[in-house]
């Protein structure tokens, strides 16, 4: 089964008298366990693409399949429902809760959607933590931490509900180029162990030359290409 399918997706703005065809009927679908990109010059859709998969703005037209569930006709409060248990989400800005802890960030989507005892959701938050590097470092606050760092804590938190799709919308734009490599490597790992599927937005070449697939947009339409560079899982 697919993670996602797109079939004839389309997404019209219409503002006044101004109508903006973002998203041109594209086709396309990705498998489970993959990495993928999505790249593309300002203004070509990139991110209402991914807001369409993110559930958060609905296509106009068209057909779209997440982790096998039909979203083109949710609600917003069914939407927002399934987005908080199906999908994890990495922004460039890190976008972690500045009063809570590292521990308490990671947490924080567990209580939000799934009604499990304290103790478990505590040992749940711990393994992820763990996965990403930071098992020690709960207690600290965004503010005591490094971009690396914090976006270590956003990827576990990406995970921590044991989502199978991340959206990561530039995630190492604000990270020098070794943490950004280091960040990289990590979601990997975490793909192979979790087979989670990560579709970026990006125009990090060093994502671009990790992913198995890139979509490239032109204009609300798109190019697929191969690239042998991701190829196979490690
Ligand atoms: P978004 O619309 O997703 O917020 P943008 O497409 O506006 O992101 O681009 C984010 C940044 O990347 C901007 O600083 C922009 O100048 C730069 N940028 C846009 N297109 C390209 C490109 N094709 N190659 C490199 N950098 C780009
Ligand atoms: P990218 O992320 O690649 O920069 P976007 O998805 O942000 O591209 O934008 C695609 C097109 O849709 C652009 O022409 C943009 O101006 C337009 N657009 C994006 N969001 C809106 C909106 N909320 N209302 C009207 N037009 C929009």
């Amino acid at each position: 089964m697919s993670v996602i399918v797109a079939k004839q997706l389309t997404k019209t703005y219409v503002t006044g008298d101004i109508k903006v065809e973002a998203i041109r009927g594209v086709d396309f679908s990705i498998e489970p366990a993959s990495f993928v990109s999505f790249i593309g010059p300002s203004g070509s859709g990139k991110s209402t693409l991914l807001n369409m998969i993110g559930c958060l703005d609905p296509p106009t037209a068209g057909l779209l399949e997440v982790v096998g569930q039909e979203i083109t006709n949710l609600n917003r409060q069914d939407a927002a429902r399934f987005r908080g248990e199906h999908i994890g989400f990495v922004f460039q800005d890190f976008n972690l809760i500045p009063v809570l802890t590292v521990f308490e960030n990671v947490e924080y989507p567990l209580q939000m959607v799934q009604s499990w005892p304290k103790e478990k959701r505590r040992e749940r938050v711990q393994e992820m933590l763990e996965a990403v590097g930071m098992g020690d470092q709960g207690n600290k606050y965004p503010s005591q931490i490094s971009g690396g760092q914090k976006q270590r804590v956003a990827v576990a938190r990406a995970l921590v509900t044991n989502a199978k799709l991340v959206l990561a919308d530039e995630p190492t734009a604000n990270l020098d180029r070794e943490t950004a490599t280091m960040v990289i490597d990590l979601m990997k790992k975490m793909r192979d162990e979790y087979q989670t599927t990560f579709v970026f937005s990006t125009h990090d070449p060093r994502i671009v030359d990790n992913v198995e697939i890139t979509f490239e947009l032109e204009d609300g339409t798109l190019h697929r290409h191969e690239t042998s560079a991701g190829g196979g899982h490690g």
